[in-house]
């Protein structure tokens, strides 16, 4: 049997099989189509697999509700433990930052979900955030922690993405350097994200996960605010896809 799950996020979708030890992972914008994403996601893991009959699908992301070839849906929380506990067994809070909402996650010894709260009303600290940003600053956004200097964090008091826009623009017009405006939006999304995290009460063991992850400037600085080192794993952006996958072997 072999096992697939789909992420269909707000921004990126991610997929991974699992067919034995063999493992294949494929990552594509969502586009438009929520729907034509997890399909475009399915043929392009079983062209990569040689073919694959016999398969079980979970799906999760925010376009789980539009796909509808999977045996089952499930949601992100679940799919976010599920992966993370595979991967980094000890953890016992998950910070997911995505396209769009921003999420944490406190796992019991068990590794089973025992509370969580989530931010999907605003983009404010969310990947989108970060896109919007970096375009006011000419930069691609997987360029920002390269190019952040952290001696110089220049003050960012701005967490609207539309404010935050026009507050670069000025700082960029006062002679401010990019790599210190970079270091202070780094650390103004790891304060906020830090806040989110502190409602839950901070744990021992913190797993970051979610595009946004792949951001070692956002990583450093949220680990800073936490007082806690924090733990990115290559799998981070498809830890719900993992989740997923491994949910769909359950199915048998
Ligand atoms: P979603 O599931 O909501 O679509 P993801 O968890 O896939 O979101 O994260 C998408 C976000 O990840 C993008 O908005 C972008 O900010 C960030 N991201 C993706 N790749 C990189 C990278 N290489 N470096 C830094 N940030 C990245």
């Amino acid at each position: 049997m072999i096992a697939v799950g789909l992420d269909i996020g707000s921004l990126a979708a991610k997929g991974i099989l699992l067919d034995g030890e063999r493992q294949f992972r494929v990552i594509i914008p969502t586009g438009w189509s929520p729907r034509k994403a997890g399909e475009q996601l399915l043929d392009s893991l079983r062209e990569q697999a040689g073919g694959a009959e016999d398969i079980r699908i979970v799906v999760t992301g925010y376009g789980r509700v539009s796909y509808q070839g999977a045996d089952q849906a499930v949601t992100e929380i679940s799919c976010h433990a599920r992966g993370v506990v595979a991967l980094l067994p000890k953890t016992d809070t998950i910070v997911d930052i995505g396209g769009q909402d921003s999420k944490v996650i406190r796992l019991n010894d068990a590794g089973k979900v025992i509370d969580f709260v989530m931010n999907d009303k605003c983009a404010a600290g969310t990947g989108r955030f970060l896109e919007v940003t970096a375009n006011a600053l000419g930069i691609d956004v997987d360029d920002l922690a390269a190019s952040e200097d952290v001696s110089q964090e220049a003050a960012i008091s701005s967490m609207c993405t539309v404010f935050a826009e026009s507050e670069i623009i000025g700082l960029l017009a006062s002679g401010v350097a990019k790599g210190s405006i970079i270091a202070g939006l780094h650390r103004s999304v790891g304060k906020r994200v830090a806040a989110m995290v502190r409602r839950l009460g901070v744990g021992e063991y913190i797993a970051f996960t979610g595009g946004v992850a792949l951001n070692r400037g956002i990583c450093r600085a949220l680990s800073e605010e936490l007082g806690r080192p924090v733990q990115v794993t290559d799998f981070c952006q498809f830890t719900g896809a993992l989740g997923a996958a491994l949910l769909a072997k359950d199915l048998g």
